[in-house]
This record gives C-alpha cells, sequence and structure tokens, in this order.
C-alpha cells in the first residue's frame, strides 16, 4: 500500500511493497505508456522529529518509440529512489516532499508519480547506430539511402540550427 499508518514508522521501518494498475489515478496524465503494472518496492524509516526517508525502487515496462526513426519499442524503467518526506514548508529540494504538519498517514503516491516521471527516458534510440529518418522525404535510411539530392536545402539547414537537441558543432 502506498498510504503509511505513521505510527508504524514510529516503532521501526516500514516496507512497501505494491503493484500500481496501469489506469491507476496516481499515474493519470503522466503521458506514459506503461506495459506493466509499476512495482514499488522499499522501505520508509523516520529520520528525525517529523521527518522520513524512503529508499526503494520503481519498475515497470514503457512503450516508446525511437527518436531518431520512429520505430515502436519497449523500455525497460528500473530506478532506484531516495526521497525525503519533511514537514517543512518551502522544501523545493528534487526528491523532497512536503507532508501535512502533525498527519498520521504518509501518501507515497505523488512521490511515486513524481519519480516515475524522472526516472522514464525521454528519449530513447532504437540502437546507437541508427539512421533516422531523411528529413527531405522521410525515408528510414535504415533500411537504405534514399534518392534525395545530397545537398541540402537552405530551409532545412535554418531549421536543422535550430534543433535545441545539442549543441551545432558545424560551422
Ligand atoms: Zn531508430
Ligand atoms: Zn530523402
Amino acid at each position: 500500500m502506498l498510504l503509511v499508518d505513521l505510527r508504524a514508522v514510529a516503532t521501526g521501518p516500514f516496507e512497501t511493497k505494491a503493484e500500481i494498475a496501469i489506469d491507476d489515478p496516481i499515474l493519470e496524465g503522466l503521458e506514459l505508456a506503461l506495459q506493466e503494472p509499476l512495482r514499488v518496492e522499499g522501505r520508509l524509516t523516520s529520520s528525525g522529529p517529523s521527518q522520513y526517508y524512503w529508499q526503494g525502487s520503481l519498475a515497470t515496462r514503457l512503450a516508446s518509440a525511437c527518436r531518431r526513426c520512429l520505430e515502436p519499442m519497449t523500455v525497460d524503467v528500473d530506478a532506484s529512489v531516495s526521497a525525503l518526506f519533511t514537514e517543512e514548508e518551502g522544501a523545493d529540494d528534487a526528491s523532497t516532499y512536503v507532508i501535512q504538519r502533525d498527519g498520521t498517514e504518509l501518501d507515497l503516491g505523488p512521490m511515486v508519480r513524481e519519480e516515475l516521471a524522472l526516472a522514464a527516458p525521454k528519449y530513447v534510440t532504437c540502437r546507437d547506430s541508427c539512421k533516422g529518418l531523411c528529413a527531405h522525404c522521410g525515408k528510414d535510411l535504415n533500411q537504405g539511402p534514399c534518392s534525395c539530392e545530397p545537398e541540402p536545402d537552405p530551409r532545412w539547414a535554418v531549421l536543422r540550427a535550430l534543433r535545441t537537441d545539442g549543441p551545432d558543432t558545424e560551422r
């Protein structure tokens, strides 16, 4: 369960083990295409006055697509997570979550959602050598060269210069 009774944590570490269904509301709006339930495993420990520490893992499989050739593919996610829960407002560090003051329950759901979003790779490629699609005709260049002119159309050169996915080392 992702809802932890904090009185149980007071007496010792609390083991978390849960399987979150693909259509669970806590995953809604993440725009991740889970192909398997999300497996959550870890332990919550008290780490000071009104402060808790969760360490564990999130694992699932996502449907995705190669960013270069757009071929559908699956991506395994297996992320180690360390999260701190504190009552201190304004704690905006990554992986720090503000909990309700003097609460008796701690909901791990929002943390799980956030950490899964962080762990999911944004850009995947089917293989390092993927040649991608031709910017002119859209042909998958992994299947062989296309018949486009080798001289790049100046309009595409402008678009390429605008791309922000890496330093432009060509000039
Ligand atoms: Zn590819
Ligand atoms: Zn082409």
